[in-house]
């Protein structure tokens, strides 16, 4: 069954149909500019109403929920209709409210230092599931406004690549999001980046790199083995060409792997010619990846070294660490305890 939210406005009509035209666009309207849940959109008789939910229910079922930063911070962990579980973030800065998306259930990439990578793939999402994400987010973020959509949550949106990039058209559309504020981060599926480059869409892309040597980026990233550095740098330059869009590159700073003077220089010559920031974010510490995040002296000098070569650099403050907000954690330690959302 599809979410409500994955219908398009033909497909909603559609699904109206028999009733008088207008109903369509107060549904539309209730549930998209007003952002309500479909049983608050009062405009429309209730009888309609559960006849819709009915075949259309949520496709989100809320199993756990986790608060940190004083509230700044709520994370959610979700079933799915057949049971698999996702992950979604909702982050509040002093000038934006973010939402940390999944894109996957699970994801088969398989990278060393991540839990997601390490529960492996479970399935694709729909584009009614990740969309729904955004609009819970967007209820529970208020009185506060989101401004932000992160696809950095479980699973590789560029492996999911019609449902990333429909949800990013009915953000900027339907939701009436900048796609200024709208980022999607990749593993580096190369093909698909050029791809997303001629989509015309001005979202920001995210490559997480994390090595910018073969054999350091092989063990950690194994993508790297189809899409090595040189064929990843082409890929990225015809982004930057082409959508003349800032590109951000990630790196998880790993003790004595990533974070050495090698690793940096290493790091200058990838970044510099494509004029792209770099976000620093110290690992998270996952079970079975035995290596650490870097301490923060050594976060603080990779920094200011990219700084004094002219890399345009940043630390990302590690929203929810105390609540395993690292990609996949979330779904490993739940217990599958139900709870309900909050209200605020
Ligand atoms: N698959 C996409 C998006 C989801 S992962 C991607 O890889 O970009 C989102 C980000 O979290 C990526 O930059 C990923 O490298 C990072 N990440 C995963 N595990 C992490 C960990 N243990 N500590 C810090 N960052 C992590
Ligand atoms: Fe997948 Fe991204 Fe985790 Fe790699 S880092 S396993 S691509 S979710």
């Amino acid at each position: 069954m599809t979410s409500l939210y994955g219908l398009t406005r033909d497909e909603l009509a559609e699904a109206l149909a028999g009733e008088p035209p207008y109903r369509a666009d107060q549904l539309w309207r209730g549930l998209w500019a007003e952002g309500r849940p479909l049983g608050e959109v009062t405009t429309v008789p209730r009888a309609l109403r559960e006849r819709l939910a009915a075949a259309h229910p949520p496709a989100l079922t809320p199993v756990e929920e986790v608060v940190s930063d004083r509230g700044g911070t709520r994370k959610w962990l979700f079933a799915l209709a057949d049971g698999a579980t996702i992950e979604t973030v909702l982050m509040h800065y002093d000038d934006r409210v973010t939402v940390c998306v999944s894109s996957q259930a699970g994801c088969a990439m398989g990278c060393t230092f991540c839990a997601t990578g390490q529960a492996g793939f479970t399935r694709q999402l729909t584009l009614g599931e990740v969309l729904e994400q955004v609009v819970v987010a967007r209820r529970e973020a208020r009185p506060a406004r989101l401004s932000n959509v992160v696809l950095m949550g479980m699973g590789e949106p560029l492996a999911n690549y019609a449902v990333t990039v429909g949800a990013l058209r009915r953000l900027a559309g339907d939701v009436g999001l900048s796609a200024r504020h709208l980022t999607v981060s990749t593993v580096g599926v190369a093909p698909a980046m050029e791809r997303l480059a001629a989509e015309g869409l001005p979202v920001t892309l995210a490559l997480s790199l994390h090595a910018a040597n073969d054999a350091t980026r092989d063990e950690l990233v194994p993508l790297n083995r189809r899409y090595p550095l040189e064929r990843l740098f082409a890929a990225a330059t015809t982004w930057v060409e082409r959508t003349r869009r800032r590109l951000s590159l990630e790196w998880a700073l790993i003790d004595g792997v990533n974070d050495t003077d090698a690793a940096l220089a290493e790091l200058v010559d990838f970044a510099a010619p494509l004029a792209a920031h770099v976000n620093l974010i110290p690992l998270n510490p996952t079970p079975g990846f035995l290596v650490r995040g870097s301490r923060p002296e050594r976060v603080a000098a990779f920094r200011d070294g990219l700084l004094a070569r002219g890399v345009n650099a940043t630390v990302r403050n590690t929203r929810g660490r105390s609540i395993t907000a690292a990609c996949g954690q979330l779904a490993q330690v739940s217990r599958g305890r139900r709870v309900a959302l909050r209200r605020r």
